[in-house]
């Protein structure tokens, strides 16, 4: 028995060609030679125009790796290549990184990371050295880091809290229940929520904006979607994002549901009536879509 599994139209949008959008060739142009490595462009990300493009200067937003592409950790959802052994840390990559992102026409800049498990601080410092590089190059670039959970050492969480950064985000990425079956085993939910609420015990409640993000379509229940809800609330994570889980390859988890454009429009206002100060959600958002548009939206107003 042979079964083919349809992409819903919603799904099916072509990410935009070059010179589509005035904004997204000036910033795609300038990229070049700079020797940043994007998330958006590597993952071929549908979002790219809108990041990139949408809204004024200030607002473009783009997304960084860092800490090299291969991770110490395997999440059976993600296409990252996996090795308990990775190549060191470049030494030069906070300085050039910084260099490169003050030269670039971008306002709002996501730093993520693999997970570094093999070294002793889970590769915080190195984290925060890049932002504080930034920062002092560039005091007008907002900045967002999205790290792992540094097996749960909040030491580690201060040093990122700490840098300069706007934004602290840590994706729970799924229910508590179906956590042990999505992330990595050394990944819990409980752990996830650690590192989020010491964010906010580090920088003070109003002293730091944080936010996670939450794939549907793994088969979570309504309810549990709820729960979830309420657990962030509880310890003021004040930003949300929900998209469709996507499988990267055969080998990953497959998709239960593709979750329509508006039930993902329901679970934004649901967000909203919680408390939470903004929510992106549908089908193809990421966690740091339009990421800078929203924070000058909603935070800096
Ligand atoms: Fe992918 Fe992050 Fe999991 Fe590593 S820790 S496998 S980069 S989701
Ligand atoms: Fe880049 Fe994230 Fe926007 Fe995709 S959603 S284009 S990865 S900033």
């Amino acid at each position: 028995k042979r079964t083919i599994t349809r992409l819903p139209d919603w799904l099916k949008t072509p990410i935009p060609a070059p010179g589509s959008n005035a904004g997204f060739s000036k910033i795609k142009s300038d990229l070049r030679g700079l020797g940043l490595h994007t998330v958006c462009e590597e993952a071929r990300c549908p979002n790219i125009g809108e990041c990139w493009g949408g809204g004024s200067k200030a607002a473009a937003t783009a997304t960084i790796m860092l800490m090299g592409d291969t991770c110490t950790r395997g999440c059976r959802f993600c296409s990252v290549k996996t090795n308990r052994a990775p190549p060191p840390l470049d030494p030069h990559e906070p300085e050039n990184t910084a260099e490169a992102l003050a030269r670039w026409g971008l306002g709002y800049v996501v730093l993520t990371s693999v997970d570094r498990d093999d070294l002793a601080d889970g590769g915080a410092r190195h984290f925060a050295e890049t932002i504080r590089r930034i920062k002092t190059k560039k005091p007008t670039m907002l900045v967002e880091a999205l790290t792992g959970d540094f097996r749960g050492d909040l030491d580690m969480v201060k040093v990122v809290a700490e840098s300069g950064l706007d934004v602290y985000a840590h994706n729970v990425e799924t229910v508590e229940g179906l956590t042990p079956y999505v992330r990595d085993r050394r990944a819990t939910f409980r752990q996830s929520l650690k590192v989020l609420e010491h964010v906010k015990a580090v920088k003070g409640k109003e002293g730091i904006i944080t936010k996670t993000s939450i794939m549907l379509g793994l088969g979570e229940q309504e309810e549990e979607i709820w729960e979830t809800l309420r657990e962030l609330r509880k310890i003021d994570v004040d930003v949300v994002t929900f998209g469709q889980y996507m499988r990267p390859t055969k080998r990953h988890l497959k998709v239960e549901r593709y979750v329509t454009p508006d039930e993902f429009e329901i679970w934004r206002q649901r967000a909203l009536d919680m408390g939470f100060l903004y929510c992106a959600s549908g089908p193809l958002v990421r966690s740091s879509y339009k990421a800078g548009e929203a924070f000058i939206e909603n935070v800096l107003r």
